[in-house]
């Protein structure tokens, strides 16, 4: 009835009211944290399963508060996109990302891939490929080591100058991979159409891999697919020896998970590029 509609609405406003003051409170904190330095990034393991070996790591980004510890990103870069905040964060983190690069190589181990999340709306700026590019002059980071990790919606709001901007990102060396794949609606005519290296399949497409019938059918297309379109397949969120066995028998070329190892800190990055036959 009419009063059941209004004591709903009534209800709803009520308990979404603590939210936005949380929201609020956060969105505070984030610019503290940003001023303190209690953002860090931590580096989860890519595997090369042809190579046997490490293809190179994730960065993922971790935000340590004094009070209430470690806050996961799920929970705060909505936030950060919705007030704008996301543009000073993404930039922090390709440039701490790329310095730490930086800091690997001049331990003397072997170069290998950095990847990087990059938010829809940071991508979607103008001025995004001159930015990466002034940071990858101050820093000294090799745009050949260089990924960045862009999911569906950001490659297909903005058509003409996504496409331009990818191939410029091309031109420069840096390898772009096709985030949460899967979970957007991107037709395989478009795909064709990118200049897009990698397709990473997202986890949710593994975690009923042997428990839903359809689901080996659907994974091994979407790998089948990425082959046929002259891409490489990443499949994210390993955590079983055989969700391996299984993506190994696919000719998946890629992983990533825990089963490998969860993601790591800096200094305990250079220890696992070492070790080439744990995998
Ligand atoms: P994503 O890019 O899809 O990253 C994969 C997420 O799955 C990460 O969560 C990772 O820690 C987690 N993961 C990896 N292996 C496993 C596994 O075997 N099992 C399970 N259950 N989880 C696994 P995380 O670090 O909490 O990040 C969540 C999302 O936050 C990321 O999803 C990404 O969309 C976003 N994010 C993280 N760092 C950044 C960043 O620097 N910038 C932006 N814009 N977004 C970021
Ligand atoms: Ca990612
Ligand atoms: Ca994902
Ligand atoms: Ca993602």
């Amino acid at each position: 009835s009419r009063r059941d509609g209004e004591n709903n609405i009534k209800s709803f406003e009520e308990s979404s009211r603590p939210q936005i003051l949380y929201n609020i409170e956060i969105e505070k904190a984030l610019v503290t944290a940003l001023n303190q330095e209690e953002l860090t990034l931590v580096y989860q393991p890519k595997i090369d399963l042809k190579q046997n070996r490490l293809e190179g790591v994730e960065a993922l980004l971790r935000w340590q508060h004094p009070q209430i510890g470690t806050i996961a990103p799920s929970d705060f870069i909505p936030i950060a996109e919705n007030t704008g905040l996301i543009h000073s964060i993404g930039h922090w983190v390709i440039r701490e990302g790329c310095r730490t690069w930086v800091r690997w190589q001049r331990t003397g181990i072997r170069p290998f891939t950095l990847s990087l999340n990059v938010s829809p709306l940071q991508f979607a700026r103008e001025d995004f490929v001159d930015t990466l590019q002034s940071i990858l002059l101050e820093t000294g980071m090799d745009p050949m080591f260089l990924e960045l990790e862009v999911t569906e919606s950001s490659m297909l709001s903005y058509e003409a100058s996504t496409r331009e901007k990818l191939t410029q990102l091309h031109q420069l060396g840096i390898l772009i991979s096709l985030d949460d794949f899967g979970t957007g609606h991107s037709s395989f005519s478009q795909l064709r159409e990118l200049p897009v290296q990698v397709l990473k399949i997202d986890r949710s497409f593994i975690v009923n891999l042997f428990t839903d019938r359809n689901q080996e059918a659907i994974v091994r297309s979407m790998i089948q697919l990425g082959h046929n379109l002259g891409m490489k397949v990443l499949m994210e969120g390993v955590e079983t020896s055989a969700q391996l066995e299984w993506l190994l028998k696919e000719s998946c070329d890629y992983v990533q998970g825990y089963y490998f190892s969860r993601p790591l800190s800096e200094t305990d990055v250079p220890f696992h590029v070492k070790e080439t036959t744990t995998y």
